[in-house]
């Protein structure tokens, strides 16, 4: 098979960590012919993460948000090598990794090394629970398709146990009760959802759970979706209120049990207040943390001693105190949000940076040759002729030298919050700002998402899983 080819060894050896946003981003632009290339995450797939809110309730299946890696890849001019495997370390000394593989299925090995010249992260981040007691074992999260899965299969059966034969008033209201901690854009974006399907089908197909069924969103912040502008959290926290989804503002949450959160609540005079909120379902969405990997990797490392939330990187996204390793994406730590935006414009800047590299290789080559030529040449006319050929290949490898940091260009904020509708703060040049918000922005949002998914397939599966929603409802069968 093509990617178990013994490498090039005229070419040097690029490793790409992760299947996400930023190392998907930094392969469909690189010109692999220049690299022996391979690939290596635990998920065989891309993951379009925008509309995973929406596979909790059923309105996109989790199929069409996937796109295979296999597919990505084949397209590409030089084979590259991919490995279903999660990598567990990083030898910055030795310039190897180590990788496992974590499936069900067992071969004769399950772990092994690779070596690498170049090697780009992109592994992502995970769940923050802040140590906060309780969560990791009671709450679900919502990063991978897994948990979308989970919470889909949870909300009904919370519906299903609530409405078990004499099952208690007081019981009944906690099944009943979804609470979301985080009022950041997943956090709400997840509520949002959750409504829609109880208003647009729960209340229809089990109406013995109308008067109970319960959204409710917790945040520690005075109020959700602190990157939004100001008139955009106030029209949200208004559809909030319309749509009966209660936000409890002010309010961190302590500690978890398998039915109740416990969390301190500021009031209007100052003074504090622990409450409890019996729970059916818990859904905690508080944002990221390094991977166990880079936090490993960062202890190697003494120019990252001090770095807490990420990898620390240079303007030209190179892990600080390292060669020959960069980062992209939620793994790092910059000046921006972790976002699939930037992730995206990282991934192709580094795909840029690698093109380059190889082009400015080949011209040292081309010029030392030619060096050559000119040195043994006896014919004053030969010698002007390699000069000037030599004056124009000298002139291309100063420009593509010439590299110029990483800059981030921000096209704005888009969320969706429910009952068809959305917000949008869009940028465009040079401080051009507009906030939008309505339905008209939801129909932005959608058109926007569906431009951005990969394939012509999953943009079709996109837009048949909407229609089919509209038509027939959302299923409430519990896998
Ligand atoms: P990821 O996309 O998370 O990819 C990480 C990759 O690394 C994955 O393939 C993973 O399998 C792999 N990996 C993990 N561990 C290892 C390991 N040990 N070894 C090798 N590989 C590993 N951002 C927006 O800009 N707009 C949005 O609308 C938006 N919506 C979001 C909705 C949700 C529900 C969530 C959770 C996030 C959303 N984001 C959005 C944020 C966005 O998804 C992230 O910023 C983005 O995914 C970061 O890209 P990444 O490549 O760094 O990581
Ligand atoms: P976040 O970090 O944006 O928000 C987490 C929220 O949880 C914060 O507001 C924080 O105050 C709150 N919180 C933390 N601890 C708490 C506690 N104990 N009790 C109550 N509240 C607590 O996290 P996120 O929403 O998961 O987003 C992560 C990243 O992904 C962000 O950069 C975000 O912009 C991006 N994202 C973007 C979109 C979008 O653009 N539509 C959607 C999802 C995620």
């Amino acid at each position: 098979p093509v990617d178990q080819m013994p490498p090039d060894p005229s070419k040097k050896t690029l490793v790409v960590l992760g299947s996400g946003w930023g190392a998907v981003s930094l392969l469909k632009k690189l010109d692999t012919e220049n690299y022996n290339v391979a690939v290596v995450s635990p998920r065989n797939f891309f993951l379009f993460t925008p509309l995973l809110p929406s596979c909790t309730t059923g309105t996109i299946e989790h199929r069409s948000i996937m796109e295979p890696l296999r597919h990505i890849l084949r397209h590409k001019k030089a084979s590259v090598a991919f490995y279903e495997a999660e990598c567990t370390d990083i030898d910055p000394v030795k310039r190897t990794i180590t990788m496992r593989d974590n499936s069900e299925v067992k071969g004769d090995i399950a772990e092994t090394t690779l070596p690498f010249d170049y090697l780009v992260i992109g592994v992502g981040a995970q769940n923050t629970t802040f140590g906060i007691p309780g969560v990791e074992e009671n709450a679900c999260f919502l990063k991978e398709i897994q948990d979308a899965q989970k919470i889909r299969t949870r909300i009904m059966d919370c519906i299903e146990t609530a409405t078990f034969k004499d099952q208690s008033e007081e019981e009944r209201k906690r099944l009943l009760h979804m609470v979301v901690v985080g009022g950041g854009p997943t956090g709400v974006e997840f509520a949002g959802e959750l409504q829609d399907f109880f208003e647009e089908d729960l209340r229809k197909w089990v109406p013995e759970i109308e008067n109970d069924f319960h959204v409710s969103l917790v945040e520690a912040l005075p109020n959700v979706l602190p990157m939004f502008s100001k008139e955009l959290i106030n029209y949200t926290e208004k559809t909030f209120k319309d749509e009966k989804i209660d936000i409890h503002t002010k309010t961190m949450v302590k500690k978890v049990t398998d039915k109740s959160i416990f969390a301190e609540v500021v009031k209007p005079d100052g003074s504090k207040e622990m409450v409890e909120m019996p729970y059916g379902l818990l859904v905690w969405a508080t944002g990221n943390m390094p991977r166990d990997v880079v936090r490993n990797l960062m202890k190697k490392i003494p120019e990252q001693a001090t770095s807490r939330r990420g990898l620390e990187v240079n303007e030209y996204l190179v892990v600080k105190g390292t060669e020959g390793i960069w980062a992209v994406g939620d793994c790092s730590v910059t000046k921006y949000a972790p976002t699939a935006q930037v992730a995206t414009q990282e991934g192709a800047y580094l795909a840029r940076l690698f093109n380059t590299m190889a082009k400015t290789q080949s011209l040292e080559e081309e010029v030392e040759y030619l060096e050559q030529l000119a040195n043994g040449a006896t014919a004053p006319e030969d010698k002007k002729t390699v000069s000037s050929e030599i004056e124009v290949k000298a002139k291309a490898l100063r420009r593509t030298k010439r590299l110029m940091p990483f800059q981030y260009t921000h096209q704005g904020s888009l969320a969706y919050i429910g009952s068809d509708r959305a917000i949008a703060d869009l940028s465009w040049g040079e401080g051009n700002n507009m906030s939008s918000s309505g339905q008209l922005t939801y129909l932005f949002w959608r058109s926007a998402y569906v431009s951005m998914v990969f394939s012509t397939r999953n943009k079709m599966l996109v837009i048949m899983d909407w229609l089919k929603v509209k038509m027939f409802g959302r299923d409430v069968s519990r896998e």
